[in-house]
């Protein structure tokens, strides 16, 4: 298995894990299905993984990605599986090309930005880690941070801006699962 694979595969394993955390996250500021709706995904990429096997990484992270736009319908979903799906274009450069890529991908898709209380104020700054070439643990940390960060914010994009500014004061969940996706590639590639 190659170290993608591994990521991908811990990912998923961390996200069931923990699936009752971001579902009861999602229920403070959304509609309580934010881990049902990753569990759901990922338990279908693992079952494609067992199914099929890939020339390259490239090829493996375009089947995560179509899997996950096909499997969730939530807001997630298609941001996720945009993720992966960038991330596979440009694997061939690295991870944290891919990684920022994957991002980049996220961004334009969602029409957000760090601040707005999403994935992206745990992806961006990881990413920004990646590219400075810190060591794992430092990308993890600031992972963690910009996780963490979601808290006082007043969500912009997705369900939980319906919430204004009763938004803040919560742990955003997409930002929570983002920052499993980088505790996970820590562990495989690091
Ligand atoms: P839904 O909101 O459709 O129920 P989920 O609960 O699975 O979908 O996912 C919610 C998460 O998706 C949010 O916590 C947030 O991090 C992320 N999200 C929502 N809209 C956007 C967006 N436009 N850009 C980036 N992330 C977003
Ligand atoms: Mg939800
Ligand atoms: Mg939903």
């Amino acid at each position: 298995m190659s170290d993608v694979e591994a990521w991908v595969r811990e990912f998923a394993r961390s996200v069931v894990a923990e699936a009752p955390r971001l579902t009861e996250l999602d229920s403070a500021i959304g509609d309580a299905d934010h881990g049902a709706n990753l569990s759901r995904g990922l338990t279908a990429v693992v079952a494609a993984l067992e199914d099929s096997s890939f020339p390259d990484d490239g090829a493996l992270l375009k089947k995560v990605g179509m899997v996950l736009v096909s499997t969730v319908g939530g807001a997630s979903g298609p941001l996720y599986g945009t993720f992966f799906l960038r991330a596979a274009g440009s694997i061939g450069d690295g991870f944290p090309a891919a990684f920022r890529a994957g991002v980049d991908g996220v961004a334009a898709r969602g029409k957000a930005a760090p601040g707005d209380k999403t994935m992206l104020d745990t992806l961006v700054p990881a990413a920004e880690a990646l590219a400075a070439g810190k060591d794992w643990a430092a990308v993890v940390d600031a992972a963690d941070a910009g996780r963490d960060a979601t808290i006082p914010l007043v969500a912009r994009k997705g369900r939980a801006s319906y919430l204004g500014e009763r938004s803040a004061g919560h742990l955003d969940p997409g930002a929570t699962s983002a920052a499993l996706l980088v505790t996970a590639a820590a562990v495989t590639l690091g």
